[in-house]
Order: C-alpha cells, then structure tokens, then sequence
C-alpha cells in the first residue's frame, strides 16, 4: 500500500476550488504510452498548468496498471528536471467500472479515481459511489461520480444514445454519495465520431459539418442545485479537422469525425466545469504525425523518426489546450 503523497502527486480538491473561482478547467489527459506521457508533462511544465493524467480501462490493458502508476511517479521527477518546482499532477482513475478496481488504484497510489455508475439503476449508482467514497476518503484521495449517460465509445465504455443528467437529482446524489466532483451529461460524447451527419448543419464555406450546441441549460440547472461544486465533461475533444485531414490524406479513411467545438469548451470553463477530459484528439495528433513521416519517408524505420514528431504534435495540441481553450496556464 502506497500514499499518492509518498509520490508526489497531488488529488483533486484544492485545484478544483481555485478553478472554479478562477474561472478556468483542469486538463484530463488520458495517457497510454511514454511517448504521450512525454507530451503532457513537458505542455503542463512549460505552460505551469495543473494537469490530470487518466488512465483508462483500456490503458490498464494495454499497458499495464503497474507500469502505468510508476510511470506517473517518473513523471513527477521528470516535470521536476524540467523546472517545474511544484508540479501539480493528479494520477486519476478514469471510468472505474468496480470497487474493488477502485479499491487497488487507492492502494497504488492514485490520487483520484472516478466510479462510473451511471449506467446502473439511480440507487445502485449511490450505493457503489458511496462505498468507493468511504474507502478513497481515509487516504485523502478523490472520487468522481456520474450521472447521466455519453453516447460514444470510449475503450470498453460505449453506449448508443445519451440521457442528459436530471438537475434535479444531483442533491440527492452528491448528499448521499459524498463524491468530490461530478461528471454529467450535456451533449459531449466519447470518440471521435461524436455526432452523427444528419445531426449537424453544414458549413457552406468549408463543406465541414457543425455539431449541435451543447445543453448549457442542464449545466446551468446542475450549477443552480449544487453552486459552487466541481462539475467535470468527458467526451469533449475538438476533433481538429486539420488532424482528420491530414490522417486521410495520408492513406486513412476517418467518415464524418466530429468534435465539441473548441468556442463551447471555453464557455464552459469559465463555469463551474473544472475538469474537461481529452483524449481523442491526442490520439489524432498521433496518427496524423506517424502517417505523414511513413507515408513520405517510406524507408523510414527506426520508431523514433516517427514516434518523436508524433510527440511534438501531441504537445503542440497540449499546450494549445491549456492556452487557448482551458485557461489553465500560470495555474500551477
Ligand atoms: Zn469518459
């Protein structure tokens, strides 16, 4: 059993109050490889912004729980050697589906995790959000609950349609479960497929689609309830359609990719949204950067040659995140 503040980390509930009083959001970046964890720290030390690194059901597959936990704790040392005194970095469990899963995260040294409940019945939700709640609590690390359903897929998260959060049950829910933020549903959704073509407008300059505007009036219902809480969106890549553009220049073949436009991530940071979760559109600034250097490089094959511009555009998008879409610079 190891304290996250043994490796230096930090939960959420301090950076969660300055956010929401500064008017700006936390990044959530979901990591996977050292490659992407690279990317982040270097954007959050060089920006001197808070940062959540997630890890996700699928991560833990692939990469290994463990793995993943020490390589957070190298994070710290790493952000440090950049010249980051005091690096502000959450290691976050996202989409925690149990709890005992939950459970081992505390126990390795998390500093946050996330119990998703929301697609059980209203009580069973409560009951598992509190059970993880109580536990998480005596170490001092942070729980994140949810209410309402995302459409999208995300890892091994998926669900066909959404079902916006009931303002009138998040009382009731963050009385009863004790959880430190909440994630709810206004119309984000995970992957990068977010809307569907006869869902949207489209724009007669570009020939691009445009999404339907977010449900800012259930996030201003949830607000009115609970003022002051720390409200979180998943699902809210922008999908840059320079990336998808690239992609499929380069030999791939993404249909109708769609995001959450950058203007309404903005409006919702300035609120009490404190935490915004991206991991698609890093996953895009990957692919991008590995297409274009295989499919103009052909003899290229030393990963690095690939790998490392793949970083660079990773980063590149981190820090245009924090800058221009969150706030969060000059936070940490
Ligand atoms: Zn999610």
């Amino acid at each position: 059993m190891v304290n996250f503040k043994e490796l230096g980390l930090v939960n959420t509930r301090e950076m969660f109050k300055k956010a929401i009083n500064g008017g700006y959001a936390i990044p959530a970046f979901n990591f996977n490889n050292m490659e992407q964890l690279q990317a982040i720290i270097q954007a959050a030390a060089e920006t001197k912004s808070p940062v959540i690194l997630q890890v996700s059901k699928g991560a833990r597959n692939y990469a290994n729980q463990t793995l993943l936990r020490y390589m957070a704790e190298g994070a710290v040392a790493y952000a440090k050697e950049l010249g980051w005194e005091n690096p502000q970095i959450v290691l976050h469990l996202d989409h925690g589906d149990s709890f005992e899963l939950c459970k081992s995260c505390v126990d390795m040294g998390f500093s946050s995790v996330m119990i998703d409940g929301s697609h059980l019945p209203y009580d069973e939700n409560v009951a598992l959000t509190k059970k993880v709640v109580e536990y998480a609590h005596q170490f001092d690390v942070t729980v994140e609950g949810e209410l309402g359903v995302l459409a999208g897929v995300e890892d091994e998260v998926q669900s066909d349609h959404h079902t916006y959060t009931r303002p009138e049950e998040v009382v009731d829910f963050t009385t009863k479960t004790g959880c430190d933020s909440l994630a709810i549903s206004i119309g984000t959704s995970h992957g990068a497929n977010k809307f569907k073509p006869e869902q949207c407008t489209r724009d007669a300059k570009t020939g691009r689609l445009v999404p339907p505007p977010l449900a800012f009036d259930v996030l201003d219902g949830v607000m009115e309830q609970l003022p002051g809480f720390p409200i979180v969106l998943h699902g809210s890549s922008s999908v840059p359609q320079e990336e998808v553009e690239t992609i499929n220049k380069y030999g791939g073949a993404l249909v109708d990719a769609i995001g959450i436009p950058e203007e309404q991530l903005r409006k919702a940071a300035k609120s009490a949204v404190c935490k915004i979760n991206i991991d698609s559109d890093s996953r895009l600034a990957m692919t991008a950067a590995i297409r274009e250097v295989l499919a103009l490089k052909p003899a290229e094959f030393d990963p690095r040659k690939y790998l490392g511009p793949a970083r660079d555009n990773m980063k590149k998008l981190y820090i245009h995140k924090i800058k221009d879409v969150l706030g969060s610079d000059g936070k940490a």
